[in-house]
């Protein structure tokens, strides 16, 4: 079993890289924010609970995202890997998803792939997806805004829990879609 983590701060492009990457070699594509998208539309109780939070752009609680995530990975223990796009968010994610890969697969994360990209690309990325997403969350600046300082806040530090174990790689997420998928496979084909 596999395990590629995408990261980077909101609009760096993880959604799209990982779906070209899952296709490409295999791998299940788990995005914690389609599977809060999913449960807000079908007024899940868990989408319920998870709504305030993600629209007014804060990150909704461990305890629950936690859940969701290792109800997905369980449902597809017979993928040969994922690739996680939007977990972890904290260090106490990161520490959960460690804990979760032992139990249920006796693996571990084998890369984490974070994405660089400047603040201003990125409020005008999301806008720009907010026009066709469709997403609450992606249509108001201050929204946007309130995103990109969660992810300062709360998830950039996640980045030293993988670097201490020699897990981390730093990757630029500006430039062609193509070149930033070339560069992303040419680190997953070093693990996988
Ligand atoms: P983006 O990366 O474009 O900000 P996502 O689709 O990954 O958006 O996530 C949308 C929202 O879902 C987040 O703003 C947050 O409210 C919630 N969310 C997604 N993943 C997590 C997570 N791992 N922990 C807490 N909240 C999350």
């Amino acid at each position: 079993m596999k395990v590629v983590v995408l990261f980077g701060p909101p609009g760096s492009g993880k959604g799209t890289q990982a779906e070209v990457l899952a296709k490409k070699f295999q791998l299940k594509h788990v995005s914690t924010g389609d599977l809060f998208r999913y449960n807000k539309e079908n007024n899940t109780e868990l989408g319920l609970e998870a709504k305030p939070y993600i629209d007014n752009g804060k990150l909704a609680p461990d305890e629950l995202t936690t859940k969701m995530l290792k109800d997905e990975l369980q449902r597809n223990s017979h993928q040969k890997g994922f690739i996680l796009d939007g977990y972890p968010r904290t260090t106490s994610q990161a520490e959960a998803l460690d804990a979760i890969l032992k139990e249920l697969f006796q693996t571990e994360v084998n890369v984490t792939l974070a994405l660089h990209v400047e603040d201003e690309t990125l409020v005008q990325r999301i806008l720009k997806r907010g026009i066709t997403s469709g997403r609450s969350d992606d249509s108001d600046e201050n929204t946007i805004r309130i995103r990109i300082k969660e992810y300062y806040e709360k998830t950039a530090i996640v980045s030293s829990y993988y670097k201490d174990q020699d897990k981390l790689v730093e990757l630029e997420g500006e430039g062609s879609i193509d070149d930033i998928t070339a560069a992303l496979s040419g680190e997953i084909e070093k693990v996988i």
